[in-house]
């Protein structure tokens, strides 16, 4: 007699998925076209038509341990093909929000980071921290003279308030990453350990070989590129990259220089660093504005959808650098009834993207890498070499 085993399917990972733009996933019926045609499948592991199935079938931890799911850059090249409009690209990138929300803690979070008006009272509830501090300080919120946010809060009380959102944000995405990394490898069936553990690179080999090479292609967006549809989309994503790497220097520097070493901020419009925060604050705008384009041509063309966390990204990135340039620029103009408020809705962004990191769709930045840098590994297993007997079988 057939031994039937019986598929218990998760109903609200389906619903989670359908509300983030995979509405479309019961319409497919396994052609395989879409596996054909993406331009970034590996022919030993075709995606995304198995994770079309699983999705239909609500089976949440398999679609959950599949690295592919995030090595699709939702560029449409399935969709276009697709012959019953099931949209496999734009199900993936439900999935992948659906994803995020799973490996985020406190979930509740995750719920309020994912509605337009949670991250709003996010904004509001950092805003009226610093404005707490403020208070606390005894300072005036919009104090007279020449304007210098400085008067208001020095770098010490801004630390106060980043500094342990930051270690909360990478606590809560570490978590996740070691739950996913965990996950995925149950998910490719690498070899167990007698304690049941996963296997895992040495640290040098993770840094020097396979994190290294993983962030060399992601600086270069090379599969990016490979996508037909939305290749363009690429230059967008590049731009913000990059705005997001000088930021991230700028801003360790003055933290490093002014709580440190008493460095005087702000820095002069010549000084060398400030001249790279503006740049960087210009790619920033640039950058989020060329994907806001870009998206909204090819969902008008209709080569993909977007979804609440795609537009929550956006706006709030350009949030972040509007407010931060408004607040520089108001502060050369010296209107101080604007700026000062101006720059609290600066500081209130930042945080709230802060906290995107392990709670929207910015998760891609710590997910997707992982993913990369799993699959880099897990193919040289999968071929034998890095002292694990080739021992897999492959689920497709
Ligand atoms: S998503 Fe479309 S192209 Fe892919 S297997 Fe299903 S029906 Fe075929
Ligand atoms: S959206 Fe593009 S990368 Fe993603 S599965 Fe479809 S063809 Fe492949």
């Amino acid at each position: 007699m057939a031994d039937f085993k019986k598929v218990e399917p998760d109903l609200s990972f389906i619903r989670g998925v359908m509300d983030s733009g995979g509405e479309t996933v019961n319409r497919c019926y396994q052609c395989a076209t879409c596996s054909v045609v993406c331009p970034l499948s590996n022919p030993d592991r075709p995606f995304p038509r198995k994770e079309m199935l699983w999705a239909q079938w609500g089976l949440a931890s398999k679609v959950s341990g599949d690295v592919d799911v995030w090595l699709c850059h939702q560029c449409g090249d399935c969709t276009a093909y697709c012959p019953r409009g099931a949209r496999p690209g734009d199900v993936l990138a439900g999935i992948r929000n659906n994803a995020i929300k799973y490996y985020a803690s406190p979930k509740g979070l995750a719920d309020i980071m994912s509605r337009p008006t949670g991250v709003v009272a996010i904004i509001i509830f950092f805003i009226l921290v610093v404005l707490g501090e403020i208070f606390l300080l005894g300072h005036p919120f919009i104090p007279k003279g020449e304007v210098d946010y400085e008067k208001v809060l020095t770098v010490l009380p801004i630390d106060a308030v980043f500094m342990p959102l930051a270690i909360f944000v990478v606590i809560v995405a570490l978590k996740g990453v070691f739950e996913f990394w965990h996950d995925i490898s149950a998910g490719a069936k690498l070899p167990q350990s007698y304690t049941g553990t996963y296997p895992r690179p040495k640290l040098g080999d993770l840094i020097c070989d396979y994190g290294w090479k993983s962030i060399i292609e992601i600086l270069k967006h090379d599969r990016f590129k490979k996508c037909g549809q939305t290749a363009e989309r690429a230059k967008g994503h590049l731009w913000l990259l990059w705005s997001f790497i000088i930021l991230f220097f700028v801003t360790n520097y003055v933290f490093i220089g002014a709580d440190i070493f008493g460095m005087h901020v702000p820095l002069s419009m010549f000084h060398p660093v400030k001249i790279l925060a503006n740049i960087g604050a210009v790619m920033l705008i640039a950058g989020v504005l060329m994907v806001k384009a870009m998206r909204d041509q090819k969902t008008k063309e209709g080569v993909l959808s977007s979804a609440t966390p795609d537009w929550i990204l956006i706006y709030l990135i350009l949030a972040v650098g509007v407010t931060g340039l408004g607040a520089e620029i108001l502060r050369l103009l010296n209107i101080a009834v604007i700026a000062y408020p101006v720059y609290y809705l600066h500081l209130g962004c930042v945080a709230a993207l802060f906290l995107a990191v392990p709670y929207t769709k910015f998760g891609h930045l710590v997910y997707r890498t992982t993913a990369y840098i799993f699959q880099r590994w897990s193919d040289e297993i999968r071929a034998g070499r890095n002292g694990f007997a080739k021992k897999m079988t492959l689920d497709h």
